[in-house]
């Protein structure tokens, strides 16, 4: 079973994130994430405007989705909602190409994943050091090269993930995949290594339960990789991919999920900036030479293979960087996966209103006629019972007298912070309203009608 997201229901539906979303997604971390002066990180110029760049061509891709060239793209695996399937992507294919290898030469691949315990006052940083250092030490030294000798190793495998769980904080872990020959027993080695990783991480200071680290032996590593893929399309399972246990699932945040609660709340900005300053950088899913060379496949390779599709039309530089600051790019690029490449006149015009140096309502209302522009195509419009559904979620994240008026205040919040982050405005529903069906329990007063 897919595992399921923990988004409220009210917009991701369980499916996976538009562009739209994971624009917004990106551009709520960079918001996070912009330094007061100075250089900031590589996310918060994602989707700017390239050096030297005159224009920006507008394209629509194959599957729908509006992109553009001509703008600087960060390729942050972790932060950037926007890169972040792409990478995955690419990954993926990596990993189809080992498996069919191995498979090729009849080797053997074992799954291990390793964790450390943990709870809410760990940080991000020292779970994640405990656990990388015991893995690694655990496979060096002469133990492990006797052990790599009988077991005929081919390589290892490391996708470290993080998920964060109200009870028990930072959940840091690395699933392993341990690759052998048809001689060896991938199985056997994986306990021999969990039982040295323990003693590793004992000796640093922490203790770990047997019981939670996990081995098992792949028997089809085609459709384990086929597995892995099928999160692809959903942002969450992304870089966090393999996780097994469904049933634990509603408990667990993945990092987007943390990003996506953001939005009007301050403990989840502070645990994003903390997982902004530690994941970054950490190499997942790494090919190494000898894997490449045991296997006969192409080691890690980044090349990008960007799919153009087909270009709709050019927008000045000055409009489209004006568009970035005033966060309206993701109404334009809406509106081309919406409209088509056919509607370029009404994009262009659109674009150029809300790109000008002017006051945007004066220029909305004098330049183009109503009936050219989609108006209520950018307003966020939830009704009471939206907000009052996601405010009796939330109520269960919250504690003291103070939570039935704390989760209305956190819904609103949250549906203002994304209008804005999708470039919509606002406009909440009647408080009175939302009020009543909350206290309701989510039903509406009998004396009215569903809505
Ligand atoms: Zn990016």
């Amino acid at each position: 079973m897919t595992p399921m997201v923990t988004f409220p229901e009210t917009y991701w539906k369980q499916r996976k994130l538009s562009r739209r979303e994971r624009t917004a997604l990106r551009d709520t971390a960079a918001y996070i994430l912009q330094p007061e002066h100075g250089r900031g990180r590589a996310v918060c110029a994602c989707g700017h405007l390239g050096k030297g760049s005159e224009t920006v061509a507008l394209i629509l891709r194959k599957d729908g989705t509006a992109g553009t060239l001509g703008t600087l793209r960060c390729g942050s695996p972790w932060l950037c909602a926007d890169c972040a399937p792409l990478k995955a992507q690419q990954r993926l294919e990596r990993l189809q190409k080992l498996a069919d290898a191995l498979v090729a030469v009849n080797g053997k691949m074992a799954s291990i994943t390793v964790t450390v315990s943990h709870g809410r006052e760990s940080s991000l940083m020292n779970v994640k050091n405990a656990i990388e250092t015991a893995s690694r030490s655990a496979r060096q030294g002469e133990p492990w090269n006797r052990q790599k000798k009988l077991h005929a190793v081919i390589g290892v495998l490391s996708a470290p993930e993080v998920t964060y769980s109200y009870t028990n904080g930072w959940h840091f872990h690395i699933h392993h995949s341990f690759l052998t020959e048809n001689s060896g027993n991938p199985e056997a080695l994986g306990h021999w290594f969990v039982q040295r990783y323990l003693r590793y991480l004992e000796k640093a200071g922490f203790i770990a339960d047997l019981r939670s680290q996990e081995v098992s032996l792949i028997r089809d590593p085609r459709s384990y990789i086929r597995y892995l893929r099928k999160g692809v399309g959903r942002i969450t399972n992304d870089v966090w991919s393999g996780q097994k246990n469904a049933t634990r699932q509603g408990k667990h945040l993945y990092p987007f999920d943390i990003l996506q609660r953001a939005s009007g709340s301050e403990p989840m900005k502070r645990l994003w900036r903390e997982y902004a300053a530690v994941m970054p950088g950490t190499r997942s899913c790494v090919i190494t030479r000898s894997i490449a060379i045991r296997l006969d496949i192409r080691p890690d390779d980044d090349c990008v293979k960007v799919e153009h599709g087909c270009i709709a039309g050019n927008l000045p530089a000055s409009i489209w960087a004006t568009l970035v600051n005033r966060k309206k790019t993701n109404v334009i690029l809406s509106l081309l996966e919406d409209r088509g490449v056919e509607a370029w006149q009404q994009i262009n015009s659109l674009a150029h209103a809300l790109g000008a140096k002017a006051a945007l309502n004066v220029e909305l209302k004098d330049e183009l006629p109503e009936e050219q522009i989609p108006i209520n195509q950018f307003e966020y419009r939830p009704s009471a019972a939206q907000i009052a559904g996601l405010a009796l979620h939330l109520k269960w994240h919250l504690s003291g007298k103070e939570r039935n008026g704390e989760a209305i205040k956190v819904a609103l919040d949250r549906e203002r912070g994304h209008a804005v982050a999708s470039g919509l405005t606002f406009f909440p529903p009647n408080i009175k309203d939302v009020l009543e069906i909350y206290g309701n329990d989510g039903v509406y007063p009998s004396t009215s009608p569903l809505a």
